[in-house]
């Protein structure tokens, strides 16, 4: 788990390395994505940013998003037709677990993934760069629900 107060941090370093201006409304964004264990669409970023920077247009909130996936600050998770999710705590790829009637998304920490990754190596010959994995079932309050 990462301290998210390290993880703005680094954010603020790395966009400043790159000659990008820290702006009151970037830091908002940044805020959000270090902070927030939930992988936010742009959408709930948008919404969230809103309530203090009431002018601020959802193009804007994507342009950042974009810049920090492009500094590799930023994990994306595409869906298809659904819009991409947001990792920006842990912004390398890492197991999730996905609700498939609420939408939610949890980051799974296992423990022996490099493992797992290691025997994928040695079973394909592959040099791996990434990896992609989800698990999709029903959260605990969507069992509740159902039952
Ligand atoms: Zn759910
Ligand atoms: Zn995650």
């Amino acid at each position: 788990m990462h301290d998210p107060k390290i993880r703005l941090e680094k954010m603020i370093d790395n966009l400043k390395r790159h000659g990008y201006k820290i702006t009151p409304q970037r830091l908002a964004i940044l805020r959000i994505l270090a902070y927030s264990l939930g992988h936010p669409s742009v959408e709930e970023i948008y919404q969230q940013i809103r309530i203090d920077f009431p002018t601020i247009s959802i193009a804007t909130v994507y342009k950042n998003i974009s810049t920090m996936k492009t500094l590799g600050e930023v994990l994306e998770l595409g869906f298809g037709n659904d819009s991409s999710r947001y990792d920006g705590h842990t912004p390398y790829p890492h197991p999730h677990v996905i609700c498939t009637k609420c939408k939610k998304i949890v980051d799974s920490q296992l423990e022996n993934f490099q493992d797992f990754t290691q025997k994928v190596i040695q079973e394909t010959g592959f040099s791996i760069v990434n990896h992609r994995i989800d698990f999709f079932g029903l959260c605990p309050d969507c069992q509740r629900q159902n039952s």
